[in-house]
């Protein structure tokens, strides 16, 4: 078996153990004589699963009895046009920060609604290399944040105050990476691809109060509470998408919850962060220090020559996915939670070596 170190900024690597369950349950779950995709969304076991699965993730990430926990589709890409259609309408306004690439296609969807998106603060002054100050304003129906740039490499440490409204939370790229703080919190949504599964499904946790602003013409499909007052079985739900997402939940369960994941992530990407910052003028990291992101590392070689010949040498010694965004350039190191440390180590020796080599 040849499994490489994989640093794909998403779909990305899973954890082993997860990989080795999927394939001994392949043929036969659980004694059912057939796959978890063969099997109805309607029948006993997949429902226990997800009743199980919904368990779990409560109270894995500690989320509150006012929540509601949601499986649907369409990435985060449709949670962008999802919440402006369900919790603002025209003419009123609503708070976004824009980040990077990922929050401008939030607010792009808000506008074709015809909401006034309020800048709360923006970072595209220096290509999001920084996290804003964010200043929000009494009367938003909600403030939009990027907790992650996966593009960038920059993250929120701690989220904004959002005044007299609720934060609506992109957790993408580091959704299960770290505890969530649920105070003033409306909504947090999340592709699983990244740390906490397959694509195909995307988790929206949303606070049920939400639920009365739906205008009366969205259609069923469109609207949370469907997805919220049907246990997300309106229709077929990704069944194969959300067994994978439990097993991920299992396997952060055994590492010791989130808290120990966040620790562990820091650690890993400190590997990286302290060769780039011993040697400074090799290594040009995108983010500035305190917004640096545990996720992704963008960093940038003294040329694009120097940086192909390190991605060659990466790619032969088996360290795979490391290019960099085409908004950034240079290299990105994605470190989601299956990506173990001994791969930050192994990035971290060869970025040690190639810095000496090449006059760092
Ligand atoms: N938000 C962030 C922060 C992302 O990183 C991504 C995907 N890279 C998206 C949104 C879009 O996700 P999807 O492709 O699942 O729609």
């Amino acid at each position: 078996m040849r499994r490489v170190y994989n640093f794909s900024p998403g779909p990305a690597a899973l954890p082993l153990p997860v990989l080795e369950t999927i394939r001994d349950e392949m043929l036969d779950y659980q004694g059912t004589g057939m796959s978890i995709m063969e099997m109805s969304h309607r029948g006993k076991v997949f429902e226990g699963l997800l009743e199980d699965i919904n368990q779990r993730l409560r109270k894995l990430a500690s989320i509150p009895d006012r929540f509601d926990i949601l499986y649907m589709t369409g990435g985060a890409s449709a949670q962008f046009a999802f919440v402006p259609m369900n919790l603002s309408k025209r003419g009123n306004s609503a708070g976004y920060v824009n980040t990077g690439v990922w929050s401008e296609k939030a607010i792009e969807q808000a506008k074709l609604l015809g909401i006034n998106a309020f800048d709360a603060g923006s970072s595209k002054d220096k290509n999001h290399s920084y996290i804003p100050n964010v200043v929000t304003k009494p009367g938003l129906d909600y403030l939009h944040i990027t907790s992650n740039n996966t593009i960038y490499g920059t993250q929120f440490k701690k989220f904004p105050d959002p005044g007299d409204t609720k934060l609506i939370v992109d957790m993408s790229s580091d959704f299960l990476s770290r505890p969530i703080d649920w105070n003033k919190m409306g909504l947090v949504y999340a592709g699983a691809q990244k740390n906490a599964g397959a694509s195909g499904i995307t988790l929206a946790i949303i606070d049920r109060d939400y639920y009365a602003r739906e205008p009366n013409e969205l259609p069923t499909v469109f609207r949370y509470s469907t997805y919220g007052k049907n246990q997300s079985l309106y229709n077929t739900p990704p069944t194969f998408q959300i067994y994978v997402f439990g097993l991920v939940l299992s396997w952060i369960e055994k590492q010791g919850g989130l808290a120990e994941m966040a620790r562990y992530n820091e650690r890993k990407a400190d590997h990286i962060y302290s060769v780039m910052d011993e040697f400074p003028k090799f290594y040009a990291g995108h983010s500035v220090k305190n917004a640096r992101s545990l996720m992704n590392i963008t960093f940038r070689l003294p040329s694009e020559e120097l940086e192909q010949k390190f991605l060659k040498l990466a790619e032969e010694r088996k360290l795979m996915g490391l290019k960099g965004h085409r908004s950034v350039g240079g290299l990105r190191a994605s470190v989601y939670n299956a990506v173990g440390e001994e791969a930050c180590q192994v990035l971290s020796v060869l970025m040690r070596e190639f810095a000496r080599q090449n006059g760092g």
